[in-house]
């Protein structure tokens, strides 16, 4: 019998402890619990992968305190722009979405660009008009305003005006990873991409093969770090191809590109991962990454910091 199993990750980075509160704790911990039963769920009842990541990441991009969606951040004028991608790895197709903005769910919009468009990256306005003419939701500017994400942008905003090597760490994303009963491997990525951003700034979230890819022949991948990075590592690719073509086990395959590769380039982040025989890998070299899995191993878990 082929194993279930989800992982997904709501954003790497510097998440400081002395920044957490016990109840800031548990609120993330129960959007990933949430996401979690209900990709699951659905792989439960002979879902597909697709669907299954598509409806965990919808649960995280509803949730304010993750970059994406609702939660998404500020770009350099006061806009939420946001990225997207999914892929189904039984028959590589894909679909992506980049720089948008209004749109309630980007995966959304990504999966139908994926199923219902012979494309597969639509960005900007054309993108949005895709998303009116399947009748998606829409939002209001205000729908995306979050308190705490406007504080940041105007922090990043002085921060430009007297720093000009000005390092901003302020990312997240949120993704999702699975095996389904038929077999089938899929991901799904969706992030606001990096507070401040300017000039159309796109990270590796959209990008197939940088921070979201799916190949039945090897493995499913959603990344979260600094997008640049992770798009000059081709990291999903990448790791598909140690395992295809070397012979690579999942774990030392994300080893490799995680902990080696992007360090050289000195990149910053991790990824949840799954093969097809139901392994998981959530690595990362950030001081922390919001993730959790559950498997029909009977075993679910949520973390944040490393073990
Ligand atoms: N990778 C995303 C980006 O660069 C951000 C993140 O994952 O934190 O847009």
């Amino acid at each position: 019998m082929i194993p279930l199993g989800i992982a997904i990750h709501g954003g790497a980075g510097t998440i400081l402890r002395s920044h957490m509160t016990p109840e800031l704790q548990a609120q993330y911990e129960n959007a990933l619990k949430e996401a979690l039963n209900k990709g699951y769920s659905l792989l439960g009842q002979g879902g597909t992968a697709v669907d299954a990541v598509a409806a965990a990441v919808m649960v995280l991009e509803d949730f304010p305190l993750f970059n994406a969606g609702k939660g998404s951040v500020f770009n350099h004028i006061g806009k939420h722009e946001m990225d997207a991608a999914i892929m189904d790895g039984s028959d590589l197709s894909a679909g992506a979405v980049a720089g948008i903005c209004g749109v309630r769910n980007p995966i959304a919009l990504a999966k139908l660009v994926m199923q219902r468009s012979e494309h597969v990256m639509l960005f900007g306005k054309g993108a949005e008009d895709f998303a009116l003419q399947q009748k998606l939701p829409v939002e209001e500017e205000t729908y995306f305003f979050n308190e705490q994400r406007f504080q940041q942008w105007q922090e990043a905003l002085a921060e430009d005006r007297v720093s000009l090597d000005h390092n901003d760490k302020k990312f997240g994303t949120v993704g999702a990873v699975a095996l389904d009963a038929s077999g089938n491997l899929a991901a799904a990525t969706s992030t606001g991409g990096m507070t401040n951003k300017k000039f159309g700034r796109v990270g590796d979230s959209p990008i197939i093969g940088a921070g979201t890819y799916a190949s039945n022949t090897s493995c499913a991948v959603s990344c979260t770090g600094h997008g640049e990075l992770f798009i000059r590592t081709v990291m999903g690719h990448d790791i598909s191809c140690l395992m295809e073509y070397k012979g690579l086990s999942l774990h030392e395959a994300c080893d490799v590109l995680v902990h080696d590769k992007l360090v050289k380039i000195g990149g910053e982040g991790g990824l949840v991962a799954i093969d097809r025989h139901g392994n998981i890998a959530m690595p990362f070299n950030s001081e922390g990454m919001y993730r959790g899995f559950k498997n029909s191993d009977g075993k679910m878990q949520v973390a944040i910091y490393k073990e």
